[in-house]
């Protein structure tokens, strides 16, 4: 069962009392919740909180159970903040931003604590100005993406690669697709910094890797692709730094009995950020078989070094310079000197987001190895990607 992240309570419904256990926090999504303690049999009001509000964070943050009593008071829907989400976001955060509640912190465990009369909410809300319907939307949409990676409502389409002389397919880069239980398909742009930005990313990731996987068997025995057909999954830097990445790939390889060249791990530069760890976990790949390819190289903070030093096998062609190489002589002159660098490395070079005819031709006569995009075709879900034939693709590619 997927599990629970947002709550509706009805007018006068007890949230939670004094003395129970401070185990999560609350953002109010719509409703108000009235914040009281009990004196003498006689309710004593604290604070009546709207939509945008955060209740229940000294508990969660102090780690002790409820001082105050929470009640809704109309109809109420919340979020709840729990603890790893949180440690989550403070481990995030600027380092200014984490030593300044470090110290809220220690000053709130004082006895008598040096703010006085301030509660922490109320401090925090006047140092910042929280924009409230963002921090709403967003959590609305990190508590809808949770549950629907426990429903496995994300999916990988398929866009071919061909091979640019024999215009033959020669494999295909996996692209995740949210299905949503409403049946729409939702492109990784409205999600995948959700996912990357939290722990989610993991669950995500192995949910991909299993289903490329088994959707790889599958062409290979079904569709009969040819032996050297490869599959191509995006990994973002937080699986390179997980421990586990590497177990986690092999056991699903071996188990499926798949050979490890067809699988192509797609990283972009990002990914040397994330730690030395990162390095280890690409090279335990390469030495596994694994293909390794740049994605998105040169458009982000760049280093060549970064070229040196990763035990890269392809280099792909970000599509915003094949979009524009046909107009902007310099983006032109990039894609030269990118296909150029990639081959003196000794790299395949793949181009992204070809769109017509001319662009074909000329990353062709540049001796570009591999492409995609919409002018073959875009990514499709696996039912249509296995009615593919490579006569097809000759005939667009004519
Ligand atoms: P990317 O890896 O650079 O993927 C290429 C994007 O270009 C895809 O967008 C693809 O649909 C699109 N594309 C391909 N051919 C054409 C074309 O001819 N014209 C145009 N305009 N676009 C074309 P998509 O599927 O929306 O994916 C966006 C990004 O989301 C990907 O960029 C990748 O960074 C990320 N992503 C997708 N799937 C995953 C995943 O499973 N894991 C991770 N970590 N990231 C993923
Ligand atoms: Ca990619
Ligand atoms: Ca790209």
């Amino acid at each position: 069962m997927a599990k629970k992240t947002k709550e509706k309570f009805v007018p006068h419904e007890m949230i939670y009392r004094e003395g129970d256990v401070g185990d999560c926090a609350y953002l109010i999504v719509r409703g108000g919740v009235s914040l009281f303690i009990v004196k003498d049999d006689i309710e004593v009001p604290l604070a009546t909180l709207s939509e945008g509000d955060i209740f229940g964070d000294v508990s969660l943050v102090l780690g002790e159970n409820r001082h105050t009593c929470a009640r809704a008071i109309g109809e109420t829907q919340v979020i709840y903040v729990n603890r790893e989400l949180l440690n989550e976001r403070i481990d995030d955060a600027d380092p200014v931003v984490r030593l300044l509640l470090k110290s809220l912190h220690n000053r709130m465990s004082m006895p008598d604590n040096a703010l006085g009369s301030l509660s922490l909410p109320v401090l925090l809300t006047n140092v910042f100005a929280t924009d409230k319907q963002a921090a709403i939307k967003r959590m609305d949409l990190e508590s809808r993406v949770a549950v629907a990676l426990t429903n496995k409502e994300f999916v990988p389409f398929y866009q071919p690669i061909y091979d640019l002389k024999t215009c033959k397919i020669r494999g295909c880069e996996a692209l995740l697709r949210w299905i949503s239980s409403e049946g729409d398909v939702i492109p990784p742009l409205l999600f995948i910094e959700i996912l990357e930005q939290s722990s989610l990313v993991l669950r995500a990731g192995r949910q991909v890797i299993e289903k490329c996987l088994e959707d790889l068997n599958h062409l290979q025995t079904v569709a009969e692709m040819p032996h050297d057909f490869f599959v191509s999954i995006n990994v973002s830097g937080r699986q390179f730094s997980d421990p586990d990445f590497v177990e986690h790939l092999e056991f699903h390889r071996q188990r499926l009995n798949l050979n490890a060249k067809q699988i192509k791990l797609e990283v972009t530069e990002r990914v040397m950020m994330v730690g030395p760890e990162a390095l280890n976990t690409m090279n335990k790949c390469r030495l596994h078989g694994y293909q390794l390819a740049i994605d998105d190289f040169g458009t982000g903070f760049s280093s060549l070094q970064y070229l040196a030093t990763m035990p890269l096998t392809d280099l792909k062609i970000d599509r915003s310079f094949v979009a524009n190489m046909l107009s902007h002589r310099k983006s032109k002159s990039i894609i030269r000197s990118l296909i150029h660098m990639g081959h003196l490395l000794g790299l395949q070079v793949i181009a992204e987001g070809i769109e017509t005819a001319e662009e074909f031709a000329l990353l062709q006569k540049l001796g570009v190895e591999m492409g995609q995009g919409y002018m073959f075709c875009k990514p499709l879900p696996l039912a249509q990607f296995l009615k593919l034939n490579s006569q097809s693709v000759q005939k667009a590619a004519a």
